[in-house]
């Protein structure tokens, strides 16, 4: 497979293209993405689940990185969508993506949102929680739809990730708990709706997770569940939808291929059914940040540099806080390069930071690299998902332009916001006149 990050005269390239050039030609702070790469992972996820296990589909988990451009590439790739607002329903809509491959996820759906959805007439919807089924219903009624509905539970696993992307646990704000007085009478509610189809179970246990075990118990879980679901009410589901949240690389670790998670997944649930002698039902993934995660990168240019003697050498950058939350929300770690240095010796030691009025504004912390200048251009790599898509105005920043690079040609896909953009919804009242 072909190398995206490359090295020639010095000057890092990334798919085919010279990123001094990139952020020359669209500023910085920059988020590039590989269109190659995203490709790669999407012929992986074929070759490793929907060409090898018939009847399967992958949802790709559009919070990772929404964008009309991106959602009009999952499309052209036959792949589903997985929304969780109407924001994003909304961009779906706005690109003709095929209704019947959305699913609509979200703890909190409103009553705006679910009727956007059932307008429309998406694919799933998945429940999550015990009030939403009531509006469901009331919408399908009045815009006479059908809707299939998955309920989302929560398993009560525990992964091995940072707490707040830990989904799947008994005291988790998502799904619906497995409490015998709470779940079967909300399965019981929508298998006899006239108005949905009750069409399956959903879990999705957490982000970046190295081990496929959580999976592994969850899906013991659902399972359980559907063998008392088929006792109980002497009714089959159709799917079962086992969520993301496959790890990458960011700085030491190492990708698991997707076969880890989805081969052992696959082997327990086609035992189950062939040993109940049942058609086993359709199986989803929804991931997100193995799609598009390593496939982009942030490009910022190096400004001031403070250098406390004996205590730490702090070198700013355009960005920050504003367009990767990440370092501050969860204490993620990144790499970082010198674009225009990359013959150099990485022989200096320095903290990365970004230039928003918070002292948690830190990007990376002890990052060897070369000797850093003002003007130089630092490329963070593994910025592809929850970077753009988590950015914000913060300290009135503009969030940066997106380009899409593949084999040397580059394409702009997000335009970088203005300030003018940035006062499009602000009101001075004429009585301050
Ligand atoms: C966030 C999310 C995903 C994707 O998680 P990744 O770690 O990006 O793969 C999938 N399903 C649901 C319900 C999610 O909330």
């Amino acid at each position: 497979m072909k190398l995206i990050y490359e090295e020639r005269d010095g000057i890092l390239y990334f798919d085919g293209c010279d990123t001094v050039k990139l952020a020359k030609k669209y500023g910085t702070p920059l988020y590039v993405y590989s269109l190659t790469e995203i490709k790669n992972r999407i012929e992986e996820l074929r070759k490793a689940f929907l060409d090898k296990y018939k009847n399967t589909r992958v949802a790709y988990a559009a919070k990772a990185f929404t964008s009309s451009a991106i959602f009009k590439l999952i499309d052209n790739e036959g792949l589903s969508l997985d929304v969780v607002s109407g924001g994003e329903l909304y961009t779906a809509i706005s690109v003709g993506f095929p209704a019947e491959r959305i699913e609509f996820n979200g703890n909190n759906k409103l009553y705006e949102e679910l009727v956007l959805a059932i307008e429309y007439g998406v694919g799933r919807i998945i429940v999550d929680g015990l009030e939403e089924l009531d509006m469901i219903e009331e919408i399908c009624q009045s815009y006479d739809k059908k809707i299939k509905v998955m309920y989302r539970i929560t398993p009560g696993v525990n992964s091995d990730t940072h707490d707040y992307i830990t989904t799947g646990k008994k005291d988790s704000k998502f799904g619906i708990p497995l409490d015998e007085e709470v779940f079967y009478p909300a399965v019981k509610n929508a298998i006899k709706s006239p108005f949905v189809e009750f069409y399956g179970l959903h879990f999705h246990v957490g982000s970046q997770l190295f081990d496929n075990e959580s999976h592994l118990k969850a899906l013991d879980i659902l399972l359980s569940h559907i063998d008392e679901i088929r006792d109980r009410f002497a009714y089959e589901v159709k799917e079962i939808n086992i969520g993301g949240g496959f790890g990458i690389k960011y700085t030491d670790e190492d990708r698991r291929p997707f076969e880890y998670f989805i081969d052992p997944s696959m082997k327990r649930i086609n035992e189950h059914y062939s040993e109940l002698n049942i058609e086993r039902p359709n199986v989803v993934i929804e991931p997100g940040r193995s799609i598009v995660g390593e496939a982009g990168m942030t490009l910022y240019t190096i400004g001031s540099i403070k250098n406390i003697e004996g205590v730490r050498k702090y070198v700013s950058v355009d960005g920050g806080m504003t367009d990767n939350i990440r370092p501050a929300l969860y204490q993620a770690k990144h790499n970082g390069m010198i674009a225009n240095k990359m013959e150099m010796d990485r022989n200096d030691k320095v903290t990365v930071c970004g230039k928003c009025c918070e002292s948690g504004d830190i990007l990376i912390r002890d990052l060897d690299i070369s000797k850093p200048e003002m003007g130089d251009i630092l490329c963070v790599p593994s910025t592809g998902a929850y970077g753009y898509s988590m950015a914000s105005n913060y300290n009135k920043n503009p969030i940066p332009a997106v380009v899409l690079a593949k084999d040397g040609e580059d394409s702009l896909i997000v335009r970088r916001q203005t300030y003018q953009d940035m006062l499009l919804n602000d009101i001075v009242p004429s009585w301050m006149d």
